[in-house]
């Protein structure tokens, strides 16, 4: 989860022990300085000094844990990560979950605003419309602006994170926006900016915060209008050499009278989603994914969801996943394999991805592995994004902070 890094100067080597400690403390509240010590390789000395630095930028805090029985000597102490310490920026490009929010140090949201029809067909109108927004949601919210520590960028593209770009996004129909959109973000609120595209943000916040904490390897389904996964191995993403895993999309799939962004007809795209449904419902009155009809699709697949006369259907869709799932499976061995999005949490599809699992690939009781649904939004993704990158990281701006 730390970057990798030649860079080994001692100052360099000081963020990466902060983050290691602090992501460390956030995934095992009441760990001892000693066990920290211990699980990390450092001398107690080296532990505590670094242990002291944490606490005295009020990110991290000492508290008497409870023992089960009378003990006898001191009480035992415990670190934990101080709620209200820092605070993390989100931003969520998406036709469901378009919002700008704030989270505290644990991931709990303080602050959300949901935006209306925010404008997408243009990268740079569109990054200044979510940085206004959040910039007026952080002062809105009384937060101290020192104690933001990031702003993390969910959207539906291929991203490099690390040169802060936007590759391309057949979602939005926006080409290489060669940093334009982190740009916008970082000029209005002043603070770094890390964008990654939703089942990404999803997979860390859940690796991080939610259903895959307690593993290391899983994939990630995200499935609403179209389809994406995230693959995590070994702790880590799994991007591919030139950022493009995770495009189970275009798995080839059933012949639909539907034409896929990338041309085809007959992507995983146009079956086992929400764009896939939509047409078989009869609420389509064209074939080509269109790019200014993303809220049409949104409202409309809401809406069909919550119809129980589209049921059939949503089970029909949920069925067409299954095969792409047995592959994933069979490749990658994950031990979990997480639906998320509007489509792979709503309980018809979840159920017909199971059973059509259990009776046409014999993943039984005993599979090994398990299939659950998210326990976030794209919504909640954004900041939790933020948080894991400039907060449990050796991203971390201690100097600010300190
Ligand atoms: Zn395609």
């Amino acid at each position: 989860m730390i970057n990798k890094s030649t860079d080994n100067t001692p100052a360099s080597l000081r963020k990466a022990h902060r983050g290691l400690f602090l992501s460390d403390i956030q995934m095992s509240p009441g760990i001892s300085r000693a066990e920290l010590a211990r699980r990390q390789g450092f001398s107690e000395m080296a532990a505590t000094r670094i242990v002291r630095e944490l606490v005295a930028a009020g990110i991290v805090e000492e508290f008497s844990v409870d023992t089960p029985k009378k003990s006898v000597g001191r009480p035992k102490t415990g670190l934990r990560i101080v709620k209200d310490g820092i605070f993390a920026g989100g931003i969520t490009v998406s036709a469901y979950h378009s919002e700008v929010s704030i989270c505290d140090a644990n991931g709990s949201p303080v602050a959300r605003a949901h935006l209306d029809d925010p404008p997408l067909a243009d990268v740079a109108k569109t990054a200044k419309f979510y940085a206004r927004a959040l910039h007026d949601l952080i002062i809105a919210s009384g937060i101290d602006q020192d104690r933001m520590v990031g702003v993390g960028v969910s959207l539906s593209a291929r991203t490099q994170p690390e040169e802060g770009r936007i590759v391309k996004s057949e979602y939005f129909g926006w080409g290489g926006d060669d940093g334009r959109f982190c740009r916008e973000i970082r000029a209005l609120t002043n603070l770094p900016v890390e964008v990654e595209n939703i089942s990404n943000s999803l997979a860390i916040a859940e690796m991080r915060f939610g259903a895959a904490r307690d593993i290391s390897d899983f994939t990630l389904i995200h499935a609403a209008t179209f389809v994406g996964a995230s693959v995590v191995s070994d702790h880590r993403l799994v991007r591919g050499a030139s950022e493009v895993s995770g495009l189970i999309g275009h798995f080839r799939a059933q012949t639909r009278p539907l034409e896929c962004v990338c041309g085809r007809n007959d992507c995983l795209n146009l079956s086992a989603t929400g764009f896939g449904l939509l047409s078989q419902l009869g609420k389509l009155d064209h074939q080509r994914f269109d790019h200014s009809r993303l809220s049409y699709y949104a409202t409309s697949l809401l809406a069909a969801l919550e119809d129980p006369e589209a049921a059939p259907l949503v089970q029909q869709a949920g069925a067409q996943l299954a095969p792409a799932l047995d592959c994933i499976v069979k490749l990658l061995g994950p031990q979990r394999v997480i639906l998320s999005g509007h489509l792979g949490t709503n309980e018809t599809y979840y159920s017909a991805v199971e059973t059509a699992l259990r009776n046409d690939f014999d993943y039984g009781a005993d599979s090994d592995f398990e299939l659950t649904k998210g326990t976030f939004s794209s919504g909640d993704a954004a900041a939790l994004l933020a948080l894991h990158v400039f907060c449990y990281s050796n991203r971390l701006d201690y100097q600010r902070l300190a």
